[in-house]
């Protein structure tokens, strides 16, 4: 017989409810981010082109006004002076640290004028190497150290990250001679009151498992062990397992589960998260949280990335539909933004991942969305303008071509282990 721990999980974690979708790293990163100067460049010639006119925007680069929204960290300054070669204007700032886009900027941007220009998203550290390098950290040359990047994402992951390693090292698989497949499970990850951190990790033995395993005096492997409840492997699971975990996890001796605990098997929480009124964690994150642990594909610092970029998305383009702003166009830019330290150019370079652009024309109140392909197939092809100051005088480089190069990742090289 199968029991279920459901009723211990918070509301909003609930398998069986249905989670906004969220654009797939794997799917963004087939392309090459762009440097971030060379979109700004690109964007300018886009907004100036009949195509841009042909799809309904009346752009006049006399009303209009560049914007960002981005975190504070000065990692990402070369996004400002990329908007400032290129415009010879300030950018307002619509966005505030861990790259959340501010609503109430709105009501002064659209006085200042009329056509906002918004570029924005979440940023994450890139540091180049082998096999697609990392992400998460940057080099601060200050400090001459790495630290987290983004700082403020990376916090809210960790804690959570250290749960589910503890989890991946803890349960345990095992194949004892003429037996199934077994899970040995701390209780912890059974019951929430096993353990008193706040964050709880919880398996879910519905999919994870296929009943208890009956003690039997006889077969030792039965005892139960303290601490550890012991179970029957889900034949499900077992038949998603990549051909070497299965090798791995059907032996004799137990072997950690590792990365084979992926989304479908566990549901993580903070006990102490601040929720809304809906009953939603207020870090709409946390909603996200075990996807951006156990994405095969994508290392959890993008991920988030990817995901706060597109709650963050989402509030910009629901609050420009509100009827003050009506009368207003907008032209929005979302995407990730990556931050590499170039020792050739002694400074941070910014990479640009777009992940969306929408395009609400005054007087209507939906949008016109652009699909990562269709921005790639445009931009691609579209000619970079003409800078209003050189680059070099304001960048004090004119093309990083070395910190673009050195951006190696790809998602199909990249495997958690
Ligand atoms: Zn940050």
């Amino acid at each position: 017989m199968r029991r279920s721990n459901r009723a211990w999980l918070p509301r909003y974690c609930s398998p069986d409810d249905l989670l906004p979708r969220i654009p797939e790293t794997r799917a963004l990163f087939s392309r090459r981010p762009y440097l971030v100067q060379d979109f700004v460049g690109k964007t300018i010639s886009f907004l100036n082109s009949d195509e841009a006119r042909k799809m309904g925007l009346e752009y006049d680069e006399r009303c209009a006004i560049p914007c960002k929204w981005r975190c504070a960290d000065e990692s990402l300054f070369g996004v400002d002076l990329a908007i400032y070669a290129y415009t010879r204007a300030y950018p307002f700032d619509k966005g505030r640290i861990g790259g959340y886009f501010n609503e109430a900027s709105i009501g002064a941007a659209v006085h200042h004028g009329r056509i906002n220009v918004d570029l924005g998203g979440s940023h994450v550290g890139y540091v180049p190497g082998p096999d697609g390098g990392s992400f998460g950290r940057v080099w601060r040359p200050a400090e001459r150290e790495y630290s987290t990047d983004c700082g403020h994402l990376m916090a809210v992951i960790s804690p959570f990250k250290q749960i589910y390693d503890d989890a991946c090292d803890n349960i345990l698989v095992c194949q004892p001679e003429g037996e199934r497949v077994l899970v040995s499970i701390p209780n912890e990850f059974i019951q929430p009151t096993w353990s008193s951190h706040p964050i709880k990790l919880l398996v879910d033995p519905d999919t994870l498992t296929d009943g208890e395993v009956e003690y039997d005096h006889h077969r030792p492997h039965t005892h139960t062990l303290i601490g550890r409840s012991l179970f029957y492997a889900h034949p499900d699971f077992i038949a998603h397992l990549p051909e070497d975990e299965l090798h791995r996890l059907t032996t004799t001796v137990r072997q950690r589960i590792g990365h084979s605990l992926t989304h479908r098997y566990f549901n993580i929480f903070d006990a102490e998260a601040e929720l809304d009124e809906e009953g939603l964690p207020r870090q709409r994150l946390l909603l996200y949280m075990k996807f951006i642990l156990s994405a095969r594909h994508s290392p959890e610092g993008l991920k988030a990335a990817v995901i706060n970029t597109s709650l963050e998305h989402n509030r910009l383009t629901d609050a420009v539909r509100a009827g003050p702003y009506i009368g207003y166009d907008f032209i929005s830019f979302s995407g990730v933004f990556i931050d590499i330290y170039s020792k050739d150019a002694r400074s941070y370079v910014n990479l640009f991942q777009p992940m969306g652009m929408t395009i609400k024309p005054r007087g209507k109140t939906r949008e016109l969305e652009f699909t990562p392909e269709e921005i790639h197939e445009i931009f691609d092809r579209i000619p970079v303008a003409e800078p209003r100051m050189p680059l070099k005088a304001v960048l004090d480089y004119d093309r990083p071509e070395s910190a673009l190069e050195s951006f190696t990742y790809e998602p199909g090289r990249f495997t958690r282990t």
